[in-house]
């Protein structure tokens, strides 16, 4: 098995999302009024390359995203920018690992955000695990006002429900196991979305964590200090702490989608 960091593009955000200010709805509206921005951070894809197939976690960024200042979405418009090009995406970059898309087997979606789905299109033929509640939160107009780009999906969009089982896998009360080796597994980690999934590797005595976005980078993880956009503080915590457990536990290498250093973390199997 290998597994590789792909990045699509980077973001920039506000810092108040990053690391929430505050409590309850005047954390969530923070980031409006914050007038700090991050630096530019990468939209990481990981790649497992896995006997039983290619498995995706994630899609990265998509072009459209360039057009988001237009939308009529007020954080979309005001609050994130994004910078990728066309080369950038996931589907041409997987061919220059020498993969094509058509070799995925599975795509797994931790969430549905516009950074995490951008790159959809370049999946027809994969089958794609969503969490089923991932994927009503997104869907429709409701979707849309949530910040959601459900009408950027492919018209052939029909993700395969990823329905976890109450079955723990170490701290983490929900899990699937999504190969026959039982070497990777879906989690449910709730938090920066109600139904948010990260996908745990478990390859040579070490279990990676494709940790999506339970935290914008791992000092925020170790520290346990939730995000701006959270809807639960509380559920957001568990997840954090969860994660801190399991890195107490066994050799754990944790990979968000935006933290600068993943990419490095995964090539020196750093642990946490
Ligand atoms: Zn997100």
């Amino acid at each position: 098995m290998k597994l590789h960091a792909i990045q699509t593009g980077s973001v920039r955000i506000k810092t108040a999302q990053v690391q929430g200010q505050g409590h309850g709805l005047r954390r969530r509206l923070r980031i409006f009024s914050d007038k700090h921005w991050t630096d530019w951070l990468p939209t990481y894809v990981w790649v497992i390359d896995h006997p039983e197939g290619v498995i995706v976690v994630d899609t990265g960024q998509g072009t459209h995203l360039l057009e988001t200042a237009k939308s009529l979405h007020p954080y979309l418009r005001w609050e994130v920018t994004f910078r990728i090009e066309r080369d950038e995406e996931i589907g041409p970059q997987l061919r220059a690992l020498g993969l094509r898309p058509g070799d995925v087997t599975r795509v797994v979606l931790t969430h549905l955000h516009v950074d995490h789905d951008g790159g959809l299109a370049h999946f027809p033929d994969s089958e794609i695990l969503v969490s089923r509640g991932e994927l009503r939160t997104a869907s429709g107009w409701m979707g849309r006002l949530r910040g959601y780009l459900p009408n950027r999906w492919p018209s052939w969009f029909d993700p395969v429900s990823l329905d976890l089982a109450t079955e723990p896998f170490g701290p983490f009360t929900t899990s699937k196991r999504l190969t026959s080796a039982g070497d990777v597994i879906a989690v449910g980690t709730p938090g920066h979305t109600a139904n948010h999934v990260s996908v745990l590797v478990e390859d040579q005595g070490i279990t990676y964590v494709l940790a999506g976005d339970t935290s914008y980078n791992q000092r925020l993880m170790l520290a346990g200090a939730i995000d701006g956009v959270c809807a639960d503080e509380n559920v957001a915590r568990a997840t954090l702490r969860a994660i801190n457990l399991l890195a107490r536990d066994r050799p754990t290498v944790y990979l968000p989608t935006h933290d600068p250093e993943s990419a490095e973390r995964l090539a020196n199997q750093q642990l946490a």
